[in-house]
């Protein structure tokens, strides 16, 4: 079982939706800057707050935009400030690419679940989690009698289990997240398997920009939900 780490920091990186994301080498091409980025092992997952910061942002946003412009053929809609908004109809969703390599992928129907909080919006996100606890048997145990006890546990003590809570972006989104065991658990000794339910924070400004470029209300919904 292979625990997911951050290129930047080495930490372990849990994928949450909003806070993590993957720095893909489908993305890169074949130039001096992505050689040099294979060379220092600079892709894969990592956290959003590591990624902004570190020298290599700027470079994974520029990557991961011309290949949804040039490759996936998603149309750029709208600029704010130093992100770009680009969408795909089809698949019903809106990406966020900011110049320091914050990203977001934003499906209407989220959008339309989302609800208000101080300087932004908080989407629901609801799903399946996995996680590789091999070097942390204590923690199962925890989170397997909490599910016992409760139904739940709370992601925010598992973040401040494994100490990750200084590299969430927007602690506010996990802040009410809890892990739910799954209807029918594989045994798995070493690892938690449970439905996760949280939320992905967006600024103010990119929701009003979304909102006034994108005619979601009137979207016919797709069949299958
Ligand atoms: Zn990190």
């Amino acid at each position: 079982m292979r625990i997911s780490k951050c290129f930047v920091c080495g930490n372990r990186c849990l994928g949450l939706k909003g806070q993590d994301t993957i720095c893909d080498t489908i993305f890169l091409q074949q130039g001096h800057e992505d050689k040099k980025v294979i060379k220092a092992k600079a892709f894969g997952e990592c956290h959003l707050s590591c990624l902004i910061k570190s020298e290599w942002g700027v470079f994974w946003a520029r990557r991961i935009m011309e290949n949804f412009v040039q490759v996936r053929n998603y149309a750029v809609i709208a600029h704010s400030k130093t992100t770009t908004l680009l969408r795909s109809d089809k698949l019903r969703t809106t990406y966020l690419i900011r110049d320091d390599g914050w990203i977001a992928d934003i499906h209407d129907k989220a959008l339309q679940k989302s609800t208000i909080v101080n300087a932004g919006y908080l989407l629901p996100v609801k799903e399946v989690f996995y996680l590789p606890l091999s070097d942390m048997p204590p923690l199962i145990d925890e989170i397997k009698s909490a599910f016992q006890n409760r139904h739940h546990y709370y992601l925010r003590d598992l973040l401040n289990a494994l100490a990750l809570r200084p590299y969430l972006i927007y602690p506010i989104a996990i802040e009410k997240g809890l892990l739910r065991p799954l209807e029918t658990e594989a045994s798995q000794e070493l690892a938690i398997s449970a439905n996760a339910e949280y939320a992905e924070f967006i600024p103010d400004e990119l929701v009003t920009t979304i909102w006034s470029n994108v005619d979601i209300w009137y979207k016919p919904r797709l069949e299958d939900y």
